[in-house]
């Protein structure tokens, strides 16, 4: 649900050492979800990507009368990861999906080669506080065949002072059932005492480390609510400090060695791809189905802008 928010062009630095950092939320005026705040987090001006995972938004905690609502929008070449912390989100897609979703609980649908879907939020389970995320495909299965499923018993394991919901990717050899198809994690994590947290990482990835509910501290790096903290890949452990339940969202995989060209809701590798996307999206080619939901609309795509959009590697920026 990008807009046009046109990233300048920034000159890829190709020996920036790659290090730690603190990233700090954007508000995102959406055109696309009325009624309600996000606070984007990837992709950053710095950090484009942490492991596959090429998007995050974060949408804050709502007044009552507040709904999100979002019609039929295609997306390809990404996985789509919905995961709640309070609320009630709807979900259709042109698959014929229809599935609410409610917090400890994922949505995750892989776009594929082409599919559409909407959300609307529930009015009578506010207030809405969630995340979305994108998984970037990599070249070998960005083409499959769409798909989407509803994961709500995912597994949980306990550690000295946390414990992991896990949403996808695996913690202490304990895998979540959700379909993925590179080295990834996510995780909800709980901090169980107000003592340090000793989180074990996989060396190989790089990671992202989200406070959801209350501020805290992540290998010492004080984080406000809503703020990522980026980790380099080479960790074995990270510590993470905070008051009793405060609740953490983790990112992680190895880090994606393909050059993408994000725009708008596609995942692409050319400027011409992406046009040739957004042009079938406007002449509702069925490549992205039909959803049939309450709202009945879709949304057209924004003009693509007079650059040609190129693409770009993961590397940090400089
Ligand atoms: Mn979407």
């Amino acid at each position: 649900m990008t807009n046009l928010e046109g990233n300048p062009e920034v000159i890829d630095c190709e020996s920036h050492e790659v290090s730690a950092e603190v990233i700090k939320p954007r508000s995102v005026k959406l055109t696309t979800r009325t009624g309600i705040r996000v606070d984007r987090l990837l992709p950053s001006s710095t950090i484009r990507l942490i492991g596959p995972w090429c998007f995050l938004d974060h949408f804050l905690p709502q007044d009552e009368d507040e709904i999100m609502s979002v019609a039929s929008h295609p997306h390809t070449g990404l996985q789509t990861v919905t995961w709640l912390f309070s609320g009630e989100v709807h979900h259709h897609d042109s698959l014929g999906s229809d599935q609410r979703i409610h917090p400890g609980e994922l949505n995750l649908m892989t776009a594929g080669r082409g599919i559409s879907h909407s959300e609307i939020s529930s009015k009578a389970k506010t207030p809405l506080h969630g995340a979305q995320l994108w998984i970037a495909l990599d070249d070998k299965t960005r083409k499959i065949e769409p798909r989407f499923t509803h994961y709500s018993d995912l597994p949980k394991v306990t550690s000295t002072h946390y414990e992991a919901k896990i949403l996808a990717g695996q913690i202490f050899g304990i895998k979540s059932q959700a379909e993925i198809f590179s080295p990834l994690v996510a995780a909800e994590l709980t901090l169980l005492t107000d003592k340090a947290a000793d989180v074990e990482l996989n060396a190989e990835f790089e990671y992202g480390f989200m406070a959801i509910n209350s501020k805290i501290k992540v290998a010492n790096q004080l984080l406000d609510v809503g703020e990522l903290y980026y980790q380099p890949r080479g960790a074995n452990s990270i510590k993470i400090n905070g008051s009793v339940d405060s609740k953490v969202l983790m990112i992680g995989g190895e880090p994606f060695n393909e050059d993408i060209v994000m725009w708008w809701n596609f995942v692409g590798r050319s400027h011409e791809e992406i046009e040739e996307m957004r042009s079938l999206w406007e002449t509702k080619s069925e490549i992205f189905g039909v959803v049939h939901d309450e709202l009945n609309e879709r949304i057209p795509a924004p003009i693509m802008p007079n650059i040609k959009l190129k693409p770009r590697s993961n590397k940090k920026l400089g």
